[in-house]
């Protein structure tokens, strides 16, 4: 009798791809990211809120940038719109609880599925021909940049760095 070896139903959840391809399984990445969103929610007794989840899943429904205004034509594509103030207070909570992140060059949203600390140095690279944006982060560019703050007295709140250029997926086509 053939034996058949069943097929890792749950294999081991692997980081999500800095620019993850056209064709992945994009349900499972924004589904994963929901859940990782209700976990850290839920760990810091906080409520993620009918409007809280419409915002962050109108952010995880692509890999792009988008802005607030964009955000709240997404939220009642036929419907009503939302207050602008009620959609800002949602984007605001997921910044702070570190679930959607601002690109300043953009001045645009985009939802964070890394689950890093606070204070983690966040990069973004930009891509200019799809508008992805991948965030990648390093512990040797953190330390260097943090040394060097700390070197001139400074104390930094928010380190950010923007880079465009790009994607892999796009360079490749
Ligand atoms: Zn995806
Ligand atoms: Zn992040
Ligand atoms: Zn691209």
């Amino acid at each position: 009798m053939p034996r058949f070896t069943p097929k890792a139903a749950k294999a081991p959840r692997e980081p999500p791809a800095v620019f993850p391809a056209p064709d992945h399984d994009h349900d499972r990445c924004s589904t994963d990211a929901m859940a990782t969103a209700e976990a850290v929610c839920e760990e810091r007794g906080q409520r993620l809120t009918a409007i809280r989840r419409k915002v962050l899943a109108t952010l995880l429904a692509s890999h792009k940038p988008l802005g607030a205004y964009e955000i709240i034509d997404r939220l009642a594509p036929k419907g009503p719109r939302p207050a602008p103030i009620t959609a800002y207070r949602a984007l605001e909570f997921l910044r702070e609880n570190g679930l959607v992140h601002r690109i300043e060059s953009r001045n645009a949203f985009i939802a964070c599925v890394h689950n890093h600390a606070a204070g983690a140095l966040v990069v973004f690279l930009i891509c200019e021909n799809c508008g992805a944006v991948g965030e990648a982060s390093s512990a040797d560019v953190t330390t260097t940049l943090t040394s060097a703050a700390r070197a001139a007295g400074f104390v930094p709140k928010s380190p950010v760095i923007e880079i465009t250029g790009v994607c892999v997926h796009c360079r490749s086509t």
